[in-house]
């Protein structure tokens, strides 16, 4: 007997039918003798609907109070997956993340999970009941509650599998596993049977949503192997595991991509020390993060910074930004939200050298400009103009060799 914590993404739970799907998969698990702990995420599209509802009220809604109301997608589905589980004949019991509880720090809408205690979840497993725990959510130490980002139901479940030391955590959604790169825009994506903790954890932070950046980091950390699958059929998905030797033998792993980047310059600032940490550190108490950065130096004492953060945050940055440009004496601050990032993704770059070049010369030939570069030990990520991006991304696959036959 093993204790299994499953979870199951919006499009697996997306109406009744298939939250009865689920619950029959889930039914078959615990039939088989396991504990199963089940996290889920709201109904496919229901977290976007609530943002939407939300700023028909406020342009830039209350931050506490849209967690209260993003937090209600994942009530109704682990409502009615307990029910369809019961209608099935088995017990099971639905529990909000303030019920486990699931305790976070209080920074709304990117809250991290510091603990959660096992003790009530291992008493309803041991009468025999499903435990079925909403993804996405948690509760402050002084009893607000919050969620922990787009697509934290990931992170639930793996911080859930540590939680309760469980023997195996499988990830349920609506492709196959990890592929080379999204298969819902290049037709040719092949799907990985075994990919490295670093790898993924690479490829989720450059964008490939199939599984959020934490889930990963706590799966890492702690050595939770996740199993990545379909909730639609019983093939063997992708098993995110330890590194070994075979992994370096590839060049190129993934080809990933992130749509919604923005891209600020603060021209002409004065080239003096403490001129960058006046510029990010109000970005950074504003809890915006900073992803690639470039300064170029000027004639004279005057340089320029360029940076990008996320789509999401760019209003927000540019009004901080304009703020601390006239305050260090800056000439002009400007913008562009129509960018985007490619990367390519390897553990076999430690060895392989010449890839950032290659992949440079495969966008040239495709006519793609490049606006920004920013590399590390096993990734190359380039800044491009949006409309060129799945121009790049099949140019990119094909060019390292990843096409499916
Ligand atoms: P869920 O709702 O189950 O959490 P997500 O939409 O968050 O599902 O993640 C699954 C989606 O991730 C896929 O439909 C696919 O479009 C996208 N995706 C992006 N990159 C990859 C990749 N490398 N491999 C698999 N899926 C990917
Ligand atoms: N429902 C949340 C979202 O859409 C969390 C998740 O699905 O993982 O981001
Ligand atoms: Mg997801």
């Amino acid at each position: 007997m093993a204790l299994i914590v499953q979870k199951y993404g919006g499009t697996s739970v997306a109406d009744t039918e298939k939250i009865k799907n689920v619950a029959r998969r889930v039914v078959a698990t615990k039939e088989k003798g396991n504990d199963v702990v089940v996290v889920l995420s709201a109904m496919a599209g229901q977290t976007n609907h609530l943002i939407e509802l939300a700023k028909e009220i406020q342009a830039a809604p209350d931050s506490r109070e849209l967690d209260v109301l993003l937090s209600t997608g994942e009530q109704v589905t682990i409502s009615l997956f307990s029910m369809a589980v019961k209608e099935m004949g088995l017990d099971a019991v639905s529990f909000l993340g303030f019920q486990v509880p699931i305790e976070t720090d209080p920074i709304h809408g990117k809250a991290r999970i510091i603990q959660i205690p096992p003790e009530k979840i291992r008493r309803e497993l041991d009468k025999g009941k499903i435990v079925v725990v909403a993804g996405f959510q948690g509760i402050t130490p002084s009893g607000s509650i919050t969620t922990l980002g787009r697509g934290g139901s990931d992170t639930t479940a793996v911080a859930l599998a540590v939680a309760m030391d469980a023997d195996l955590c499988e990830i349920y959604t609506d492709v196959d596993g990890v592929y080379t790169t999204d298969p819902n825009i290049c037709p040719k994506a092949r799907k990985i049977d075994k990919i490295c903790y670093e790898e993924m954890l690479e490829m989720a932070s450059l964008g490939a949503k199939v599984l959020e950046i934490r889930s990963v980091e706590f799966a890492m950390r702690y050595g939770i192997p996740l199993h990545v699958r379909s909730s639609f059929s019983d093939s063997l998905g992708t098993m995110v595991v330890e590194e070994d030797e075979s992994m370096e033998n590839v060049m190129v792993s993934a080809v990933t991509y992130s749509r919604d980047e923005a891209r600020i310059t603060v021209s002409k600032v004065p080239d003096r020390p403490g001129i960058a940490a006046a510029i990010f550190s109000p970005i950074s108490d504003a809890n915006i993060v900073v992803d690639m950065i470039i300064q170029n130096t000027r004639a004279g004492d005057l340089t320029d910074m360029t940076f990008t953060v996320s789509r999401n945050d760019y209003q927000k940055a540019m009004e901080i930004v304009k703020r601390t440009a006239q305050e260090i004496g800056a000439a002009s601050v400007a913008g562009d939200d129509t960018i985007s990032k490619v990367s390519i993704v390897g553990v076999g770059m430690r060895n392989h050298a010449g890839v950032a070049g290659t992949m440079f010369n495969i966008l040239a030939r495709h006519g793609v400009n490049i606006h920004m570069i920013s590399t590390s030990e096993i990734k190359v990520s380039c800044i491009i103009d949006e409309k060129f991006l799945e121009l790049a991304v099949r140019a990119l696959h094909e060019g390292f060799g990843l096409d499916a036959e």
